[in-house]
């Protein structure tokens, strides 16, 4: 069984991309992966409850410079999107 679907403001938005398998937008559910000495976030997608690790150059800087960042439910989650 899945997980249930997350919720906008359990999710990081701080670290967000399009979800590849519903196009929705999806956000850091706090989870970290490494892969080949890559730092990767897992990303959920509130619409459609996909997760995936995803790798950033952008965030790989930032990272290395700063140190992982603190996950911050509910950062950047913008209420007026909700239906
Ligand atoms: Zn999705």
């Amino acid at each position: 069984m899945d997980k249930p679907f997350p919720q906008r403001e359990e999710l990081d938005w701080e670290y967000q991309r399009e979800c590849p398998r519903c196009g929705d937008e999806a956000a850091w559910d706090g989870g970290t992966e490494t892969w080949d000495g890559r730092n990767c976030l897992t990303l959920a997608c509130p619409g459609c409850g996909y997760r995936f690790a995803h790798y950033s150059g952008k965030w790989e800087i930032a990272f290395r410079k700063e140190g992982m960042p603190a996950f911050t439910p509910g950062r950047g989650a913008c209420a007026s999107d909700e239906l």
